[in-house]
């Protein structure tokens, strides 16, 4: 492999004045680059959060014309009202198309007011506004107020814009494959560089942008801010691209390379699996990296680019495991996810909900890799991966919920459980749902073991399977066709039409303990003896203690009736003033033994009794630990499931 590091600093910044004709048809560049819509994004308050945008839009036909703010957002499952964070939208037909512009407008809003005439908006919904008159050549401008740094919407403020397109673009409807040109107009006396796997405009000076159509733009997230990069070559000579980390972070050069370094190894380590690294459009794969103390956690992955958000403090080994953890599964969507894609989400819907029932495959194989990649290549100790592996365990074989829906059907949840409008706020999810992220990585899991163990095949030649079948062929799949690659792979249709039946399509869970036990492994109870009343959220505070989480069906306290908003007053006589005193009763009481619980729901003085359970956490631990006779064959499997494929690769 051919790697060559290049450590590019802060450097390349220029502005220019640009008039609105350029922008909205630039005749004198190259076919592609010509566009009739063309976005202009500029910050004149960034302290406050906002972001101006000006949309001009050529060619117009005569008729109403009308522009939609998203509800939705690749990538993500559930609706977000963007339209929430909009105002001062207003619209002019452009009747002048030259505008002169005065040093002091450079870098803002280019303005031609006296020059257009102001057209009629009309708000028809929440989110769509509709301009009935207008000329062949339009001038739309709102404000957006952006104060999230995530994956999914808009942060704005004087370190930086960070910009996920749903939350931003106002588009028309039925215009949405022309191709778009976008603009940034960088605020002066600032130092900020533009990230984003957009095509830049040959001929700009590095602000202006190209897309060839509404969904790639959307698919294209932006960070401007005063960053260091980090790029390298990736690859065999005919074959090189560009893999590059843009990081806004307190970071010095020494730290930030050395995770970068972290970084290719797992890029190597999952490319190994499927032979390849995808062509990306334009050569190049950027991680657009944010971290800050009021930055969320988050990743989101796109075609050429991942989002990583944080508020981990810095980069060093010592507090990057979490947010590796993150490079690794957006990384391993570039395969699972933005090339072998569900059916269901082709194409993704930007106003409403794309149902998909698969995401127990796109999210859930790649929560498992993501993971077993840290593993395979040292980030992650064996202790560290089974623990991982554990929390997933305990929480679905735990959980009301996937007792009652299959995978597939707590895919479709997503809807709902993937943080947007609804939230988990007043619903009943702790009984009706678990994250099909865990519950998709403890099938992989599951189906791991058994290639591995009765089959002498294993998973990663699964994926490899399906990226040579759907990914390079664009070629999307259903959960058929994942049946029928495995019985493909497998020569075995049996085995996976059972397999599918059973724990996708059903209810039923694979034993995975007999399954830990063939690499030397045993699943057992995390804290045994310990007694447990449910999983029951408390909110302690100096004068009360309050339950603020549903009880789980089936769990002791579940029995008892108490409720979400009810107080605890005493249990077995003993006041509860804080979490300390709850976890004291507990400590000295058995699995077995009786408990009073005096508390009060709506105004009235209750008392229930319970019997206590045993603690049901899992947790897997090695045969050598437990001191258990463990075979040459077992550590072979284990070996080969967890070590590196690339130092295996290297050795032969
Ligand atoms: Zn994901």
């Amino acid at each position: 492999m051919n790697k060559i590091l290049l450590l590019v600093y802060t450097a390349i910044f220029c502005q220019s004045l640009a008039s609105a004709a350029q922008l909205a048809v630039a005749t004198n560049q190259s076919v592609e680059e010509t566009t009739n819509i063309a976005y202009q994004l500029s910050f004149p308050n960034f302290n406050h959060h906002e972001l101006e945008v000006i949309l001009w839009i050529t060619n117009l036909k005569p008729g109403p014309l009308q522009l939609r703010m998203s509800r939705a957002s690749a990538g993500r499952y559930g609706t977000h009202e963007f339209a929430k964070n909009m105002y001062n939208l207003q619209a002019f037909d452009v009747v002048r198309n030259t505008v002169t512009l005065t040093k002091k407008q450079a870098g803002y809003l280019i303005d031609n007011f006296q020059t257009s005439k102001k057209l009629t908006t009309k708000q028809i919904e929440a989110d769509v506004y509709e301009i009935a008159q207008h000329g062949d050549k339009v001038k739309i401008q709102y404000t957006l107020y952006g104060h999230t740094i995530d994956g999914t919407y808009l942060g704005i403020d004087e370190t930086h814009a960070h910009i996920n397109m749903p939350a931003t673009i106002l588009w028309a409807i039925g215009l949405e494959k022309e191709p778009i040109q976008i603009r940034f107009e960088l605020p002066i006396n600032v130092d900020w560089e533009i990230a984003t796997q957009l095509k830049p405009i040959s001929d700009s000076t590095m602000v202006s942008y190209w897309a060839p159509n509404l969904t790639y733009l959307m698919d294209s997230p932006v960070e401007l801010s005063q960053h260091k990069s980090i790029s390298i070559a990736w690859g065999k000579r005919k074959s090189t691209q560009t893999l590059t980390l843009v990081s806004h972070s307190n970071d010095d050069d020494t730290t930030l390379i050395n995770y970068f370094n972290q970084i290719k190894q797992i890029v190597a380590e999952q490319e190994v699996i499927f032979g390849e690294l995808p062509k990306f459009d334009y050569g190049t794969y950027t991680f657009i990296q944010d971290i800050g103390s009021d930055t969320q956690i988050d990743g989101m992955s796109h075609r050429n680019s991942a989002v990583i958000t944080s508020n981990i403090d810095g980069l060093s080994h010592q507090n990057n495991k979490s947010l590796l953890e993150i490079v690794a599964h957006e990384f391993f969507h570039i395969w699972n996810g933005a090339r072998i894609k569900p059916k269901s989400l082709e194409p993704f819907h930007l106003e409403k909900t794309s149902l998909c029932s698969e995401l127990w495959f796109s999210e859930g194989f790649t929560q498992y890799y993501g993971d077993l990649t840290l593993a395979r290549v040292g980030i992650f100790s064996q202790e560290d991966y089974l623990k991982k592996m554990s929390t997933m365990l305990s929480e679905v074989l735990g959980s009301p919920g996937a007792k009652i829906y299959s995978p597939e059907q707590m895919s479709r949840y997503a809807a709902f459980a993937d943080t947007g409008v609804g939230g988990s706020t007043n619903t009943n999810q702790v009984n009706i749902y678990t994250s099909y992220h865990y519950y998709g990585a403890i099938i992989a899991l599951a189906l791991d073991l058994r290639l591995r163990t009765e089959f002498k095949l294993d998973l990663d030649g699964y994926l490899k399977h399906l990226w040579k079948r759907y990914g390079k062929t664009k070629n999307a799949y259903t959960s058929d066709d994942l049946q029928l690659t495995l019985a493909a792979y497998t020569h075995n249709a049996k085995f996976a039409h059972e397999f599918f039946k059973n724990y996708i399509w059903g209810t039923q869970k694979n034993d995975y303990d007999k399954l830990l036990s063939r690499v030397g492994l045993k699943l057992t109870k995390a804290n045994t003896d310990k007694a447990w009343l449910g999983t029951l959220k408390f909110n302690f505070t100096k004068t009360q203690t309050t339950v603020v989480s549903n009880a789980l069906f089936g769990q002791p306290i579940y029995k008892t009736g108490i409720d979400i908003g009810d107080t605890i007053l005493s249990i077995d006589g003993i006041e509860i003033k804080d979490a300390a005193v709850y976890e004291d009763i507990l400590a000295q009481r058995k699995p077995g033994d009786e408990l009073s619980i005096m508390y009060n729901h709506r105004g009235q003085k209750k008392m229930a009794n319970l019997f206590l359970d045993e603690d049901p956490t899992l947790k897997i631990v090695s045969f050598e630990e437990l001191k258990l006779p463990i075979t040459e064959k077992m550590k072979t499997f284990r070996t080969e499931w967890l070590a590196s494929k690339v130092v295996a690769k290297n050795q032969q």
